[in-house]
Order: C-alpha cells, then structure tokens, then sequence
C-alpha cells in the first residue's frame, strides 16, 4: 500500500487530517514486521512441503505429516497476529503524534493571534489655533499700569531716588524718612 492510500485510509479511521510531510513521522514508527514475515513464510514452506508430498502420495496423513502441518498453521497464525499487533502499534504512535502535533500548532495560532497588533502612531493633525478675542474697548489690564513712583533726590550724592527708599541704592547711606 502506498502512502497516499495508506494516509486516506488513515484519516477516515480516526478523522483526522494527514498531510504528506506526515510521511516522515510515519517512517519513524514505521514497524518492522520482518521477523513475523519469516513466521509466515516458514508456515506457508511446512504446509506446501506437506501438501505436495499428499498429493504425489509420498507422505500419508498421518502424525508425521498433521504435526507439521498443525505448527505450519501455528507459524502461519502468531506470525500474522505479530505483524498486525506491530502494524497497529505504529498506526497508534504515529496518530498521537500527529495529534500532539495539531494540538501544539492550534496552540501557537491561538497565542499569536491573541498577541496584540503593534499600535501604528496616528499622525496628529494640528488643531487650528482659535485666537482668543481681544477686549473690544482696549483696556489695558490694571496690572500693566504702572503706578507713578514719587521720587526726590538723595541729600547725600543727590540721586534721583524713591521717595522711603533706605538705604539709598545709589550711595548708600542709610535714610530716615518721617
Ligand atoms: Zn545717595
């Protein structure tokens, strides 16, 4: 049986999904029935070494020709049951495996489609700037006036300074006011 009949054959049995790359799992569990084969063979040489020598009539069906047909089946039989076991075997360790397999990658799609999208920056778009109304009547904010200072000279080096200033930023000397 080739691979693509063996994989179809498969996937009905256990509803599952086979791919061609599987092939080279399978191989790896692949049985190797060669010993039950010999079994079978030795069964199949017993059984048609008797058979001719009961139909040429040098054998009679007696003891020595029935035992050895008896362990021909025998061989015939534990032989066939080896390679199916075998067969079967591999069959199961090769389906938990792919099985794993599908598992693991459904998985891994799960994480990276729950890994979030990185954020693109949205350009910002300047806001137009909306210019604050100006006071109609013009009025210059009480802050901005500034109050006359009184001034008079200083009697030491007659700078013109501030009237309570003390002492005088220019010279120095300690003012008294009354
Ligand atoms: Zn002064």
């Amino acid at each position: 049986m080739n691979w693509y009949d063996y994989k179809k054959r498969l996937e009905q049995k256990y509803n599952i999904e086979i791919l061609d790359s599987d092939e080279e799992i399978y191989k790896k569990y692949k049985p190797n029935t060669g010993g039950a084969a010999v079994g079978i063979i030795l069964g199949l040489c017993i059984i048609l070494i008797a058979f001719i020598g009961l139909g040429t009539g040098e054998l009679f069906l007696d003891q020595y020709t029935l035992i050895p047909l008896f362990f021909g089946f025998c061989f015939i039989i534990s032989g066939a049951n080896d390679a199916t076991k075998k067969v079967d075997n591999a069959e199961k360790n090769f389906i938990n495996e792919i099985r794993n397999r599908r598992a693991q990658q459904t998985l891994q799609m799960k994480k990276t489609t729950q890994t979030p999208i990185p954020q693109v920056p949205t350009p910002q778009i300047p806001t137009p700037q909306v210019p604050t109304p100006q006071p109609l009547n013009n009025e210059i904010p009480s802050s901005e006036i500034k109050k006359p200072v009184l001034a008079t000279e200083c009697p030491v080096c007659h700078s013109l300074i501030a009237i309570g200033s003390n002492p005088c930023p220019i010279c120095g000397t300690p003012l008294k006011w009354t």
